[in-house]
């Protein structure tokens, strides 16, 4: 008897992410672009006709780990010249000259406003390098929804591009001016996902709250998205301090499935270097405006960004971004050493702050983080929390893991019939400054 193989002759895509939770998302974006347009996906490099990576340019480490990848992967093209290989997103925006010229094996370059035309750049043949990094201030992809991973939470891109033009930051330059997507858009998306089995949305953009679209802001839309049948919980991120209306506060205050939770990045404590940075507020008002959060929305959870070593950064200004995680108590913060970036309006004060002094202070900072959300962990123990399982816990066991309403990470032992997507309640027997440990009730 004969036997008939059948074989998938469409060109298969290899896609690796580096970066925020917003490339994650633009990756799964670009999946779906690919897969409309007839690409399969590959799961190794080695069985790809088409490897895209794509990559970060806020700190230079993120660069060189890009370029490290990319020569390994130039063996793999020059043993199979017919490889496709392609950098997107804001590396491609930011640094593309220098990468036709490093890296000039590359076939594509692609900016984050350029993915729709995707399908279009990798047919057309020829030895030249397909570059397309034009921004353009109107598109959202509003029409296209990623393809999602499957899991019980998913992260729905609300709006792209800043406007605020920090002065340590590239994301403007790279990403493009604000623009939100039609709130029909984002409630077909978050539909078709809760119909997926979906059962928390993160609403994501770089500064999520400045979301407008005609006479919707963001509060209107968080409350849209949390009417949506089938979403139990919703959440967003980032917001910026300034962008922080009453009516957002009301919103997580009034409508039960917006979670406790806020990620408000402060980068410094010391109101000398926050007008360096032109984030646009003080110390004071930024504590005033956790007061205020804090007193209308109860067990409210808070994390950060903080940035040491700015340009200027004395100690003393550095002692007061110790007394400002000291006066929040944040429960968890994203610490990072400063590096310049082309193009940033810092880039041109250049850097004060020694390397060694810089890892010192990061080390300081990381370790008071440690202490402070430990301790806020601990004084957890006996409360109980309902908890959106996710899956096995990382270090397995029979254990299962989700989070609680303050996107704390919970593990407890599975019991019979519990499967992701089910909420249960548990109660906190033990914590570290990372997860706690639970049993269910
Ligand atoms: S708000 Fe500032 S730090 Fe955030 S993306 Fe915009 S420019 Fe960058």
């Amino acid at each position: 008897m004969e036997t008939t193989i059948e074989t998938d002759e469409r060109p298969r895509v290899y896609l690796e992410t580096y970066g925020c939770q917003m490339n994650i998302t633009d990756s799964q974006l670009v999946a779906a672009v690919l897969s409309r347009a007839g690409f399969a996906s590959a799961a190794r490099p080695e069985d790809a006709d088409v490897i895209l990576l794509n990559t970060c340019a806020i700190r230079e480490h993120a660069e060189e780990r890009v370029l490290g990848r990319l020569s390994d992967l130039a063996r793999l093209k020059h043993r199979r010249p017919e490889l496709r290989l392609g950098l997107l997103g804001c590396m491609a925006q930011h640094n593309r000259a220098a990468l036709v010229e490093k890296a000039p094996y590359l076939d594509l370059v692609a900016g984050p406003d350029a993915y729709r035309r995707l399908p279009e750049m990798l047919g057309r043949a020829g030895f030249d390098a397909q570059v397309d990094v034009r921004l353009d201030r109107a598109e959202t992809y509003g029409d296209i929804s990623p393809a999602h991973d499957g899991g019980v939470r998913a992260y729905v891109t609300v709006m792209r591009g800043c406007d605020k033009f920090c002065a340590f930051c590239v994301v403007p330059y790279v990403r493009g001016r604000e623009r939100s997507v039609a709130p029909e858009d984002v409630l077909r998306e978050v539909r078709e996902l809760a119909a997926r089995g979906v059962r928390e949305v993160v609403l994501l953009g770089q500064t999520v709250n400045a979301y407008r679209f005609g006479d919707v802001d963001f509060a209107a839309l968080l409350r849209r998205v949390a009417a949506v049948e089938g979403i139990e919980r919703v959440r967003f991120t980032s917001p910026h301090p300034s962008d922080v209306s009453d009516a957002m506060i009301e919103a997580m205050a009034t409508e039960p499935r917006i979670q406790p939770y806020l990620h408000l990045p402060v980068q410094s404590g010391s109101n000398r270097v926050l007008a360096a940075m032109e984030r646009g507020y003080t110390v004071e008002r930024y504590l005033e405006l956790v007061a205020r959060l804090r007193r209308a929305i109860p067990g409210l959870a808070l994390s950060t960004d903080i940035i040491v070593g700015f340009h200027g950064e004395a100690e003393r200004d550095f002692e007061e971004t110790l007394a400002l995680m000291r006066a929040v108590g944040y429960d968890q913060a994203f610490t990072f050493k400063y590096s310049l970036r082309e193009h940033t309006r810092a880039f041109k004060l250049g850097d004060t702050v020694s390397e060694e002094e810089k890892s010192r202070r990061l080390a300081e900072v990381i370790a008071l983080q440690e202490s402070i959300s430990l301790e806020r962990n601990r004084a957890l123990l006996g409360e109980r929390f309902a908890v959106l399982i996710e899956g096995p816990a990382r270090r397995g066991n029979g254990m299962l893991a989700g989070k609680t309403p303050q996107f704390k990470t919970a593990i407890f032992a599975s019991a019979r019939g519990l499967a992701p997507g089910d909420t249960v309640t548990v109660r906190v027997d033990d914590a570290t400054a990372h997860s706690l440990a639970c049993s269910l009730v």
